[in-house]
C-alpha cells in the first residue's frame, strides 16, 4: 500500500515508518523537522520537508502520491508549551489535521476502502479521573490546549471521513517511551532524564514525585500502527499498559538503567498537568488483537542505550 505519514521524523512516527516498511508498504513522510529529525526518516521512505498547516503543500504531495491510507501524527505534543501559548499547537494539531483531512479526501487513491489513522491522547483526553485506568467511554475533559486541540481534531476526523467516505482509527496513547525520544522536549521523562543524568546532572521532578503516569514502549505501539492498517473501522482506542507509575518511581528506574547514584530535585507541580492516569486498553485487545509485550524496566533500559 501507499502511505503517508506525516510526524515521521519525530520519535513515534519514525518508528511507524519502520514498521510499515518492514511489512513491504511504500511510505511517504511529510514532516517540517521542527522537532523531528532527517536521520529518523527511514531512508526506504520519500521524505517532503513540509508543514502541515501549509494547505496548498498538502494538496501538492497528496496529489502526487495519491495514498490508500494516511497515518497523521504531525503535532506539537507538548502540555506546558499549550499552555503559555496555545495558538501555535491548536493552529497545527488542528487546522493543520483539517489539511491532511481535506487533502486525502480530495486526492486519497480512489476505487479502495481509504483509512486515516490519528494518534490523539489518552493521557490529556480525560482530565483528572476518579477511578483509574479509564476507558473509552470516559467523558473527555481536557484541561490543556494540547489536550482540547487533540478533541477536536478526533471531531475533525470522524466529520471529514464520513463526509469524503473513507474509514478512520482513532488511538489514544498512554505516555510513550523509546529510543528516539528527544531529549529536550517538555515531556518524554526517560529521554529527559536519561540524557541529564548521562550529563551528571540532576533531574527535577515537578511535584511531590507520586504524579503517575502510564508508560507503553515505543515498539508496542507502533505494532499497534502496523495492525490497524487492516483491523478495526471507525474506532477510538486506547493504548496503554494500564499501570500507573509515580514519577518517583521512574526516577528509580532511570537511575538503575543509567547507574546515576543522586537524588532528584523537587518543584512546584506544572499548570495543566493531570495527577494520576492509566489507561484501559482491553477494546484495543479485542479490535486488533493488541497486548503490550515490553515491561517497564526492561524498555527503560532499552531507551535508554542510545542516550
Ligand atoms: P515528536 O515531536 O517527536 O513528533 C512530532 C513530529 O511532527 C515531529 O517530527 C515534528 O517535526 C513534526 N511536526 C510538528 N509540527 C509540524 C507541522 N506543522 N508540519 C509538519 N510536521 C510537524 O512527538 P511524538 O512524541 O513522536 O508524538 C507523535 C504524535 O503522537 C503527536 O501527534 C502526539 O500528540 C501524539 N502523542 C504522543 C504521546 C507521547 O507520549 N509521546 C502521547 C500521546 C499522543
Amino acid at each position: 500500500m501507499k502511505i503517508i505519514v506525516t510526524g515521521g521524523a519525530g520519535f513515534i512516527a519514525s518508528h511507524v515508518v519502520d514498521e510499515y516498511i518492514k511489512a513491504g508498504h511504500r511510505v511517504a513522510v511529510i514532516d517540517n523537522l521542527s522537532k523531528g529529525f532527517r536521520r529518523n526518516v527511514n531512508p526506504k521512505a520519500t521524505f517532503y520537508k513540509a508543514d502541515i498547516t501549509d494547505l496548498a503543500m498538502m494538496e501538492k504531495i497528496f496529489k502526487k502520491e495519491r495514498p490508500e491510507m494516511v497515518n497523521h501524527h504531525a503535532a506539537i505534543a507538548e502540555v506546558s508549551q499549550s499552555m503559555r501559548d496555545p495558538i501555535p499547537t491548536l493552529t497545527t494539531n488542528v487546522l493543520g489535521t483539517a489539511n491532511v483531512l481535506l487533502a486525502f479526501g480530495q486526492h486519497g487513491r480512489g476505487g479502495v476502502r481509504r483509512k486515516f489513522i490519528f494518534s490523539s491522547t489518552g493521557g490529556a483526553m480525560y482530565g483528572d479521573p476518579k477511578r483509574i485506568p479509564v476507558d473509552e467511554r470516559t467523558a473527555q475533559d481536557p484541561l490543556s490546549p494540547y489536550g482540547l486541540s487533540k478533541k477536536l481534531a478526533e471531531d475533525a476526523i470522524i466529520f471529514y471521513a464520513k463526509q469524503f467516505g473513507f474509514d478512520y482509527f482513532i488511538f489514544r496513547y498512554a505516555n510513550v517511551y523509546g529510543p528516539r525520544q528527544n531529549p529536550h522536549g517538555e515531556a518524554g521523562i526517560v529521554a529527559i532524564f536519561g540524557e541529564l543524568m548521562k550529563g551528571g546532572k540532576t533531574p527535577t521532578i515537578f511535584g511531590d514525585g507520586s504524579k503517575a503516569r502510564d508508560y507503553v514502549y515505543v515498539s508496542d505501539v507502533a505494532a499497534a500502527n502496523l495492525t490497524a492498517l487492516k483491523k478495526g473501522k471507525n474506532e477510538t482506542v486506547n493504548i496503554g499498559r494500564g499501570i500507573a507509575t509515580t514519577d518517583r518511581e521512574m526516577f528509580e528506574a532511570i537511575a538503575e538503567a543509567m547507574d546515576f547514584g543522586g537524588k532528584a530535585k523537587y518543584a512546584p507541580y506544572r499548570k495543566g498537568e493531570i495527577y494520576r492516569i492509566s489507561l484501559n486498553a482491553a477494546k484495543a485487545r479485542k479490535i486488533l488483537g493488541w497486548k503490550p509485550k515490553m515491561e517497564l524496566k526492561k524498555g527503560v533500559r532499552e531507551a535508554v542505550k542510545g542516550i
